[in-house]
Formats: structure tokens, sequence, C-alpha cells
């Protein structure tokens, strides 16, 4: 047989994810030396992961990294095989008999737990079922938030909090010309939240959010962001940090909470408060939330990574609904080693390790690969360093068996799957786009599976 990589036999690779992480590693195949083909599995019938169902639906601008996707796609040695289950409808062995190398691109979709009392109480849910839900993610379409409370609490302060109060302080008005499920606009258009509090366990020095997140909440049409002005009298610790030449990010994020604070009072309907030093030590209620307790914090420690440290003295904020927004954390996949302590996949530079040792022919990229960090764009090197692996271990690996994707394909719809080809996906694109068409929004999302499907074998 000649080499693998040439193009009487080239490297057959499955990419497990069709999020950023997935596209920008096909990219990177696809840019190498090598002739391959890559099939991307996803175990919804619809492609870009975190792209279409966790980026807000007011940051339009942000989803445009899926018309790269869409270049990539066009390539002719690729193809999604959307509606199949990785270590469900198709086992890990199965894919090592048909790909000569398998990648796990497949993101980071639960959440890290606070691990207090109340954390499961009804009304406190994780920031990723919010944002699922507002983004029509057929799992969490049929979830309930009680938006009849007048308070909001969101414990943590990365973008992704961010995101979630965005949306919660938004009028109607401000989101009917989105992408966001109809369902959760009717919901929102009822919602009795006036104050949402967003809740850091550090400083405003040590705030993750972003700049420009910072700025678009000054920016609302009936929310005031509020400061308290004795938050930005910064201790010792903090004030060194924030001098720190190097330290851009609270340089330019400090001035817009300044701002913020010297603000006079207005009548707006909703109230966005930054609350920092303080963590949640329990979430209380009578079967449902009714109110978080919280512990004020002081910052201490290495200068390099400072820490919040509880003081003893706490206070009780009555709300009736929390969402922890304390970061992502990746799940496991039968039959793929993970690290349960950090939610990832162990590997070195992108190999998949067991123990030290690389698994040969198994890499990982992205939120799976790392922990979940950084912007759409930090994956694209990430995937890229994964690939440089994959390609410097081709001639070393060893070919797999079944060389045809099309009869592994026919062989899972014998099984009764429907695989959802990209021309598929691009039917339920245009129908999607068609639906938006009568409200104003760029779309109307599909937001159960069946309903894809449906939609597929009506108009094939
Ligand atoms: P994140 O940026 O890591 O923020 C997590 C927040 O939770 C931090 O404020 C963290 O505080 C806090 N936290 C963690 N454990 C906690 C605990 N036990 N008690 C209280 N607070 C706790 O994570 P993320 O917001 O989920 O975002 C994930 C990544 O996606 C980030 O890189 C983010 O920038 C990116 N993202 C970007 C956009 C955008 O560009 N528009 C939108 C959404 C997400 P500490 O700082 O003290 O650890």
């Amino acid at each position: 047989m000649s080499t693998l990589g040439s193009s009487e036999n080239p490297l057959r690779v499955a990419i497990v994810g069709s999020g950023p992480s997935g596209f920008y590693a096909a990219d990177a195949l696809f840019k190498s030396d090598a002739c391959v083909h890559v099939d991307m599995f996803d175990r919804l019938p619809s492609p870009y992961g975190l792209v279409r169902l966790g980026v807000a639906p007011d940051h339009a601008k942000i989803k445009n990294s899926i018309r790269v996707y869409e270049k990539i796609a066009a390539h002719e040695n690729y193809a999604f095989w959307g509606n199949v289950t990785v270590g469900r409808d198709v086992t890990l062995v199965e894919l090592q008999r048909h790909y000569d190398a398998v990648l796990f691109a497949s993101g980071a979709e639960t959440d890290r737990r606070l691990g207090i009392p109340g954390e499961d109480f009804p009304g406190s849910h994780t920031a990723t079922e919010f944002v699922a839900w507002y983004n029509g993610h057929p799992d969490y379409c049929d979830h309930e938030f009680d938006l009849s409370v007048k308070a909001a609490v969101i414990i943590g302060q990365g973008n992704v909090a961010m995101d979630v109060c965005r949306i919660l302080a938004k009028t109607v008005d401000e989101l009917k010309h989105t992408d966001i499920a109809q369902h959760a606009l009717d919901a929102l258009a009822e919602s009795q939240v006036e104050d949402i509090y967003m809740i850091g366990r550090r400083g405003p020095v040590q705030a993750k959010f972003s700049q420009q997140e910072a700025k678009e909440m000054g920016k609302l049409d009936s929310c005031d962001p509020i400061v308290d002005p004795s938050d930005l009298e910064l201790d010792p610790l903090s004030q060194a940090e924030y001098d720190d030449p190097d330290n851009q990010s609270a340089r330019r994020i400090f001035p817009i909470l300044q701002e913020f604070s010297q603000r006079p009072a207005s009548n707006s309907q909703r109230r966005l408060h930054f609350e920092f030093l303080k963590s949640p030590v329990e979430i209380c209620g009578n079967g449902k939330v009714e109110s978080i307790r919280i512990e004020k914090n002081r910052i201490e420690g290495d200068p390099k990574r400072l820490q919040a440290r509880g003081t003893g003295e706490t206070l009780d904020l009555e709300a009736g609904l929390v969402f922890r927004s304390v970061g992502y954390r990746g799940a496991p996949i039968p039959g793929v080693p993970f690290r349960d302590d950090w939610g990832v996949i162990p590997n070195e530079d992108g190999r998949i390790t067991d123990g030290d040792k690389p698994i040969p022919g198994l890499y990982v990229a992205g939120w799976i690969k790392r922990g979940p960090t950084g912007v759409i764009g930090t994956n694209k090197p990430d995937s890229q360093a994964t690939v440089a692996a994959l390609l410097a271990d081709a001639a070393a690996l060893k070919p797999c068996e079944l060389r045809d994707s099309e009869s592994f394909r026919t062989e899972l719809k014998d099984r009764g799957l429907r695989v959802v080809s990209f021309a598929d996906w691009k039917r339920i694109d245009a129908a999607e786009v068609e639906r938006g068409k009568p409200a104003g929004k760029p779309r109307e999302k599909f937001v159960r599976v069946d309903e894809m499907l449906s939609l597929l074998d009506s108009s094939s």
C-alpha cells in the first residue's frame, strides 16, 4: 500500500466535535502537505458547537467565524457526520477501525461545581443551562427558569456571567432581532427581574470579564450598572497588581467601573449590581431558592495569583434565582482517558496519554485539551499544534483496516442512525433563515432534533 497521506492513500482522520477547535484542526490538516480525508462527527444534526449554541445571540459578529468554517467544510475531502454520538452510537474502537487517527475536539459541555449547601435547590441553575436554553440547544429547550422573581444572582465574573447578566438585563426590543430562541424571548418578555447581582469572589482588578463586555453594560436601554465606589478603593496587593504595566486588562476595565460608580441614580426598569470580594457560602430557601448567603473576602497571597480569603463576615441577599457561572468543564467519552480533577483529556502537546505514554493515533484539541480558557480564535493555534503532532506521527501510524467512509455510513444507516451530512445541514440552515424572516431575525433555530430530522425527510 502507498504511504499514508498520499493522494492514492489519504490519511483518514475522524474529528469528534464540530466546534471551532474541530474546524481549525480540519483546516490545518487540509493546509498540510499530506492528502487528508476528514470525517467530522457531532452528536447534534447542527455543526459549530459553542458558536451556534454558546455565543450570546446579541453578539452576532462573533458568529461570523461560521463563514470560515463553511469554507473549510467545502473542501472536497471533508464530510460532516451529524446526529452521531461517539461513545454511544459508535465506539472509539469502531472509529479506530475506520480512521488512522481520531482527534477529539468535544469542548467543555458541563460546569464546575461550587460545592456549597443548596447548590441543587430548584431555582439554582448553571450558566450552561441558561445559555443553552436561550440559544435553542435541543437538550435544554424544555428547561424552565422562574423569571417571576424580583432578584437574580449570578456567581462568577467571567464573560459567560456577563452574557447571562446582559440577557437578563436587556429588553425584548434589544433582543427580538437576534437569533435568540423564540421560547426564551417569550419567557424573557414576561420577566419580572429588576435587580441582577453579579458576584465576584475577588476584586475589580482581578475581574475576568473583558473591556468590551463591561462597556456594553453601560449602554443598555433600561438597565443601570451599579458599582459601589468603596469597592474601587484598592487594597495594597490589588493596587500593586493594577500598577503592573503588564496588566492591560485591569487598566482597561477599571475606568469603566469608575464611570459606573459615578453615575447618578435613574429610574430604569433594571439594575445590574457589580459585587466584589464576596463568595457564596450557602444557597438558602424552603424547597426553592429564596436567598444566598455570602461571605465577604479580602485579597491575599502570591502577587502573581492573588486569592480571595473569607473574613468570616456574612450577609444574606434575597434572590429567587441563582446562576452559577464559575467555569465550564469537559465531559468524559467512553473508552477515552479522562482527568476528572481537571475535566480534560490528558495529553502531551495534543497526543492523548495513558499514564505518561501517548496512545498512538489519538489526539485532542480545544477546551477538552487545555480547559475552558480563551476566546474562539485561541483555538486556532491550539488545534494547529495538535495537528502538527499528528502529522509528525503520521508515518508511524498503523493504517486503519477499513478505509471506505461510504460503507461505514451505510453500516450506520443499517443500524437505524440518520447521519446528517453537510448538505443536509445546509437544508436545515436555509429553513431556519427562512423561518426567521417574518420576525426580522437572522434565523429561527429548530430547537428539537426531531424537527430537524423530519424536515430532512420531508424535503429529501
Ligand atoms: P472564566 O473566565 O474562567 O470565569 C469564571 C469566573 O468564576 C471567575 O470570575 C472566577 O473567579 C469565578 N469562580 C471560579 N470558581 C469560583 C468559586 N468557587 N466561587 C466563586 N467564584 C468562582 O470562565 P467563563 O466565564 O465560563 O468563560 C470561559 C471562557 O470563555 C473564558 O476564556 C471567556 O473569556 C470565554 N468567553 C468569551 C466570550 C466573549 O469573548 N464574548 C463570551 C463568553 C465566554 P476567579 O477569577 O477568582 O477564579
